[in-house]
């Protein structure tokens, strides 16, 4: 039976047999005889002479002509101009491996899975032209050039957990499959995933892109992701561009910080994604101004919390679901495109509507913050999701804009006018504004009728021919008064009954 030794004492017991000293979490792995001096066999020391670096491409070479389960590099000490084999046959095994130079294998099949946990690179990692049938594993990593992975297939995923990577991620694949995570990752200078397919997640949470000066920060443009994508309290120094691309599942911002803008132009969020609150813009910190031209948000969206430091665009976007804007942060400058173009599904966009109001109070465009109010209070009573009220307000809403189109420019004011009226008669006389019906026409029948009383006591006490003197001679000019004066708009009433009182 062996004896139990410590790790002092195995590490004194190698030493002196002259065995390989490499040890992997305190466990000694290696057999090898250690080369004079050093106490490493050729493998795992960096100091060789010319004979011990043939041995060394020897040993190398002899490991793919053994079949095993797993292909054992750990801790191995790689040249700077290393030429690795055609096809590993089985899973790689490189944790904390050392490259000189750079970890080159664009011509390398792989049939299992590569693990490069870690590893220190000098250079840059390169996958491409042949397939990794496998995943790519860089958790821990430490690279000091990039990484460019154009592999036409990735089966298994690309885990860069908690990597540190001093240059660029590139990544442009068509066979991307599993999840491919940036979690905790730092990288110093940018991200590009552009027209990648991905058929899993990605996941960028906690990480930290581009805190080098300059850095250009992520790109997702024209990418297509089948799964989930991920930027729970993600730091951006530069920007987030995710020009079209399209999400199938659910998308979260959530903490997102990015030093730039952020562009989502033309792209699609939660096209599949079940959960209907599913996508989340909470908290996020937008550096820049925050473009999504002409983009399709399937679920609900929720921007709560969030800020965004220039300003908003929403041009042509679509809204399938509720957008939640509560506590939202949008400078003055913050920009709404007229009403009308923002597209929203019918009762979906109180909120939408109601933070556009208020930009439009912040910047004092008056004029807007009323349609966006009016088409807010709109969506409050289509929300109550009766057919009725939906047919009414579609028609009005149409209504409107054909008004503010066609007759638009020289009829402005008139078209003003009738839509003013018209909302006045239909709207708020008999929908009271789509919330008090009753309350709007008893208000009208009080004030009618204090304004008759009035009428009445003034005019009965000094005698004037020809006017009414009976209560109900006031009561009818009340009524005519008020239906006449007060059918432009529901303000002057107060006015014209405080002048009535001020003249009599
Ligand atoms: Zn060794």
């Amino acid at each position: 039976m062996m004896p139990i030794m410590n790790y002092d004492e195995e590490l004194a017991s190698r030493k002196d047999k002259g065995l390989c000293c490499y040890a992997h979490g305190r466990k000694f792995i290696c057999d090898y005889r250690a080369t004079d001096g050093t106490g490493f066999c050729v493998a795992h020391t960096e100091k060789r002479t010319p004979e011990e670096e043939k041995e060394f491409q020897r040993l190398l070479a002899d490991r793919f002509d053994t079949e095993t389960e797993r292909l054992n590099f750990c801790g191995w000490k790689f040249p700077a101009n290393v030429e690795f084999p055609h096809l590993f046959r089985t899973l790689a095994d490189f944790t904390k491996a050392k490259f000189a130079g750079n970890a080159d294998f664009r011509n390398v099949r792989f049939v299992g899975s590569v693990l490069l946990n870690g590893v220190e690179v000098n250079g840059y990692v390169h996958f491409g032209n042949e397939p990794v049938i496998g995943q790519i594993n860089l958790s821990f990593a430490i690279i000091y050039g990039g990484v460019s992975i154009s592999s036409p297939e990735v089966r298994e995923g690309i885990n860069c957990l908690g990597a540190t990577i001093q240059g660029d991620v590139h990544i442009l694949s068509q066979g991307l499959k599993g999840e491919i995570s940036f979690k905790s990752a730092t990288i110093q200078s940018g991200v590009s995933l552009e027209k990648c397919h991905i058929a899993g997640d990605l996941i960028f949470d906690h990480a930290d892109i581009g805190e080098r000066k300059g850095c250009w920060g992520i790109n997702l443009n024209n990418v297509h992701i089948k799964g989930r994508l991920s930027f729970r309290s993600t730091v951006v120094t530069g920007r987030l561009s995710m020009e079209s691309i399209i999400v199938d599942g659910p998308v979260c911002c959530e903490f997102l910080t990015t030093g730039k803008s952020l562009h989502c132009w033309n792209a699609k969020f939660g096209v599949r994604a079940m959960n209907p609150t599913s996508l989340s813009f909470y908290g996020a910190r937008i550096g820049d101004h925050a473009g999504f031209q002409g983009a399709e948000f399937h679920t609900d969206v929720d921007f709560r919390d969030a800020e965004i430091k220039t300003k908003l665009n929403f041009k042509n976007a679509l809204f399938k679901g509720r957008a939640d804007f509560e506590g939202t942060v949008i400078p003055p400058a913050g920009i709404f495109d007229p009403p009308g173009e923002i597209r929203v599904e019918p009762g979906k966009g109180m909120w939408l509507y109601r933070m556009a109001k208020q930009v439009y109070q912040n910047m004092g465009r008056y004029d807007e913050a009323g349609d966006y109010h009016y088409m807010e209070r709109c969506e409050a009573w289509q929300a109550r999701n009766r057919w009725w009220t939906r047919h009414i307000t579609n028609l009005f809403l149409k209504m409107r804009r054909w008004c503010h189109s066609v007759l638009g420019g020289r009829l402005q004011k008139c078209a003003k006018r009738v839509s003013d009226v018209f909302e006045l008669i239909v709207l708020r006389g008999i929908c009271g504004y789509f919330e008090k019906p009753w309350r709007i026409a008893g208000v009208g029948g009080a004030v009618i009728f204090i304004c008759g009383l009035v009428y009445w006591i003034f005019e009965s006490v000094g005698p004037a021919p020809g006017n009414p003197s009976t209560l109900l001679g006031a009561m009818y000019f009340s009524v005519v008064t008020f239906t006449t004066l007060g059918f432009g708009d529901i303000r002057p009433i107060e006015r014209y009954s405080g002048k009535l009182i001020a003249g009599s």
